[in-house]
This record gives C-alpha cells, sequence and structure tokens, in this order.
C-alpha cells in the first residue's frame, strides 16, 4: 500500500468529505509499515475495503413542532466494519451532522472499538436536528420519527446505536421506547439506557472516567501523579462533567469547562458545588456556560475555547472534532502543558497532532482515550443477554482494567526506538491489526 495513494483516491471520489479524509489520512500514515510487512492484505486490496464503510442509510426524517409546524432532517446510520462484531456506535443529533463527520466517526469507532478488547464492529448515525432550543415533546417525536425509519436496519446482534454530542439518556430513552415497539422486542439494542430498562451502572460516566484512568496510565510512564495538576477541559456535556467529577476525586483542579458559546477560567480550580452546578445547568435548564460565570463571578471568553487563556498542566478536550488547531497546541505547550488526553473524537487538527509530537508531550489520541465509554457499553450489552446488571463497583473495575489493556497495546505497538511512547501510531496499528485478521480470516465480502 501506498498511503498517500489511496488517501488521494479516496479524496477524488469523496471530495467533500474532509473530516473523513483527515481521519483515515491519521490512520493509513501510521499503519503503512505494518501493512505493508503483509503483503496478503494487499493482494486482497484490504485497505480499500476497511477505508470505505460496508454501506450507510440514508433518510429524510419528518416531524411537527409544538406550533404545528413540520420540519424535515436528514438522518444517516453509517454501518461501518462488522469483521469482529455486530455494529456499534453513538447517535450525533447536531446543526453540524453531515456524512463527512458521520464517516470519519465511523471509521475511528471501528478501530477503537478493537482496541476495547470487547467483540463490537464499528458505526455512527445521527441527523443534523439540533436539541437545542426544543421542548422535551419536540425532542421525542423526533427521536420517534428518526426511529421509524432506522429501526429495520438495528437490532441486539446486527447494530447496537448509543449516545453522542446532543444524544444523551433522554433521547436514547425515546428511541429505545420506539424501537421496541415498531420492532415488538425488548433487547439491548440501544446502550446508554435508563437504569430502570437494562441500562447499565456507570455508563453516564465511562467516557469521562476511562479518559481519567487512560491519562493516570500516561502519567505513570512518567512517573507523574495526577494530584494538584491543573487540567484545561473543553465542552460541558456528559464526557467533559464525568472527566471533572473524576479529577475532582482525584485532587487534581480543573480550571476551565466551556460550551459552543465560549469559555470559563477558574484559575483555583472549579468546586465539587460549582460542578454540580454546571450538571445542573446543562442537564435539567439547558442553559449556557456563560451563566456559570455570571453566578461565580469568573472570567469567560465569549466565542473562545479554552486553550490560549489558561495555565494547565494537562489538556482533556471534551467537545468536538477539530477544537485544538496548531497554534492552540503550541500555546499549550508554551504555558508547561505535559499531556493532552482526547474525549473528544479527533479533537486535535494534524497540525496540532504534529507539534505534540514534535514536543513529545504525553498525547493519547481519541480512539484509545475514549474507549471507556464504548466499552461500558460492551459490557450493557453483555448485562443485557445475561438479563442481569452488574454493580457499579464491579463495572467500574472492569472499565478500570480495559483502560489499562488499551494503554498496554500503546505502548507495545507505539513506543519508538528513543522510548517516547508515540500513543497516535500504538493505537492505530492495535486496533488495526485486529480488524485486519477478522476480515482476512473471512473472505472478500
Ligand atoms: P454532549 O452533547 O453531552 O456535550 C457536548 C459538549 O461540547 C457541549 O458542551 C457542547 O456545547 C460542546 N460542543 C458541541 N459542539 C461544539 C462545537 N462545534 N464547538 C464548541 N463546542 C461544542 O456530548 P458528549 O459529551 O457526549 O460528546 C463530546 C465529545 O466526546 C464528542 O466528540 C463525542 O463524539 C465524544 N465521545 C462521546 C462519548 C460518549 O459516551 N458520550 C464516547 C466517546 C467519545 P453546547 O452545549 O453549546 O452544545
Amino acid at each position: 500500500m501506498n498511503a498517500v495513494a489511496v488517501i488521494d483516491e479516496l479524496k477524488r471520489r469523496f471530495p467533500n468529505e474532509p473530516e473523513y479524509i483527515q481521519a483515515v489520512e491519521e490512520v493509513l500514515t501510521t499503519i503503512e509499515d505494518v501493512y505493508n510487512e503483509n503483503p496478503e492484505f494487499d493482494r486482497y486490496n484490504l485497505i480499500e475495503r476497511l477505508c470505505i464503510p460496508d454501506r450507510i442509510f440514508a433518510f429524510r426524517v419528518s416531524w411537527v413542532d409544538d406550533k404545528g409546524k413540520v420540519h424535515n432532517n436528514m438522518g444517516y446510520r453509517v454501518q461501518h466494519n462488522n469483521a469482529i462484531g455486530p455494529y456499534k456506535g453513538g447517535i450525533r443529533f447536531h446543526s453540524s451532522v453531515n456524512l463527512s463527520i458521520l464517516k470519519f466517526l465511523a471509521f475511528e469507532q471501528t478501530f477503537k472499538n478493537s482496541l476495547t478488547t470487547l467483540a463490537m464492529g464499528g458505526a455512527k448515525g445521527g441527523s443534523d436536528f439540533s436539541p437545542r432550543g426544543k421542548s422535551d415533546m419536540e425532542v421525542m417525536r423526533f427521536c420517534q420519527a428518526f426511529i421509524q425509519e432506522l429501526w429495520r436496519q438495528i437490532g441486539p446482534d446486527t447494530d447496537v446505536p448509543a449516545g453522542d454530542i446532543g444524544v444523551g439518556g433522554r433521547e436514547v430513552g425515546y428511541m429505545f421506547g420506539e424501537y421496541k415497539k415498531m420492532a415488538r422486542e425488548f433487547t439491548g439494542t440501544f446502550t446508554g439506557k435508563g437504569i430502570e430498562f437494562g441500562g447499565s451502572l456507570i455508563r453516564p460516566e465511562a467516557t469521562g472516567y476511562g479518559n481519567v484512568y487512560f491519562l493516570l496510565e500516561m502519567l505513570k510512564t512518567r512517573g507523574l501523579d495526577i494530584e494538584g495538576k491543573r487540567v484545561a477541559i473543553s465542552g460541558s456535556g456528559n464526557v467533559a462533567t464525568y472527566t471533572a467529577q473524576k479529577l475532582l476525586q482525584l485532587g487534581a483542579k480543573v480550571v476551565s469547562m466551556s460550551d459552543s458559546d465560549g469559555s470559563i477560567y477558574v484559575p483555583d480550580g472549579i468546586t465539587q458545588e460549582q460542578l454540580d452546578y454546571i450538571f445542573k445547568l446543562k442537564n435539567i435548564y439547558r442553559g449556557r456556560i456563560r451563566e456559570f460565570a455570571e453566578e461565580y463571578g469568573c472570567q469567560y471568553f465569549e466565542g473562545e475555547r479554552p486553550w490560549h487563556h489558561v495555565a494547565c498542566d494537562i489538556a482533556m478536550p471534551s467537545a468536538t472534532q477539530n477544537e485544538i488547531d496548531g497554534d492552540d497546541a503550541r500555546a499549550l505547550i508554551a504555558n508547561g502543558c505535559i499531556a493532552v488526553s482526547e474525549g473528544a473524537n479527533m479533537p486535535s487538527t494534524p497540525d496540532a497532532i504534529r507539534e505534540f509530537l514534535k514536543a513529545q508531550i504525553l498525547y493519547a489520541p481519541g480512539k484509545a482515550a475514549n474507549a471507556g465509554g464504548v466499552s461500558v457499553s460492551g459490557l450493557e450489552m453483555a448485562q443485557n443477554s445475561q438479563k442481569l446488571s452488574w454493580s457499579a463497583e464491579e463495572v467500574d473495575n472492569k472499565l478500570k482494567s480495559i483502560m489499562s489493556e488499551i494503554h498496554k497495546q500503546c505502548v507495545k505497538y507505539g513506543t519508538e526506538k528513543d522510548g517516547y511512547i508515540n500513543y497516535v501510531r500504538g493505537a492505530n496499528v492495535a486496533g488495526f491489526m485486529k480488524v485486519a485478521r477478522a476480515m482476512m480470516a473471512q473472505g472478500i465480502l
């Protein structure tokens, strides 16, 4: 395989899909050597079959708002690869959703799920519908309309969706309800469900907690501890808030959080009471992070991400893709940042990644660091199959050992000659090899 040639061909065929091409480029350039050590991969044109999704569903979602007006959104499901298990990946509701973004997320998900050690393929779905500013009833009607179209394509052993940006417990509940009605079955077809109807303890916390567990493993490689470290987080949604919660429990200082309107800076660190306020503000009142600054009188940077404004030891981007560019990365490094652990998917641009690797700071790409969420989703599927539920402690312990195992795989495949652990390479090669072997064994499909 010549990675550049493959990427050029994908660019030619999918010219309007920059995020998808970006994700593919990051993986292909790091696995090229290993791929070429196995000539049979090329004979089976494995790389093209791995880059292009198995199938994509696209559909119109028509729904009626509270005033009786009819709206039409687009809905999608990208089933990327099921070589190692049923398709698995979240659903995103955000006005920016398009096929390029969902294809990049589904592609990433395939490698991430492979890293988790569990049997899950990769998928992603979503809609350009934004729950922001919508009433509960509008969100419910939208979720029902979305599933009325999608339900035929998913199932407990076929494709198991979950949450992502704009899709939390409320939306999963509405979608699961509609699925259950259409399919006339009560199975674990969604993960991130409510505890009362098959959800797993620790699932809401899993991505954020898992990211912190991964960070602890990285810090350990340099003999460092988390206590007292200043951490800049972006976002104030599911991943960000539970990352902050675990950091507070471990004695770190969370100095920033954000939303799509701006970021807050709290130099002494957010307290537990303030974090509770953010949790209520975002999940119950569905307010803006600006209101936190008004309530507690801290600095607020309208329209800005945290990276230029905060002095931090660690950055944990937990909002969205491409939220740290090269300038942000240089500012973080100049301000003393020693570690970046990604809660979001692909939050760093290629330029930013180059800066982190050049400076040889600890840098964990999302497909390794945020794999805790889908890991506990896998554990939720296991509990649903058994018709049992495990204790929070049991799930949390399993999560810790999965994150530690992912870290070990990154070290195994990513340690360079000078001892620097290149987690990008480690995660990509480890994730790729398992899927590749499974695809080879199953023939050309
Ligand atoms: P939420 O919807 O709960 O929170 C998203 C947060 O990011 C909100 O604070 C939101 O602000 C902010 N945000 C969203 N889009 C943008 C944007 N374009 N610019 C700036 N800020 C933005 O989502 P999650 O916490 O679930 O997801 C966050 C990230 O983590 C995503 O990249 C997701 O793919 C990834 N992820 C999530 C997992 C999960 O289990 N939920 C698992 C693995 C990865 P606002 O409130 O203004 O919209």
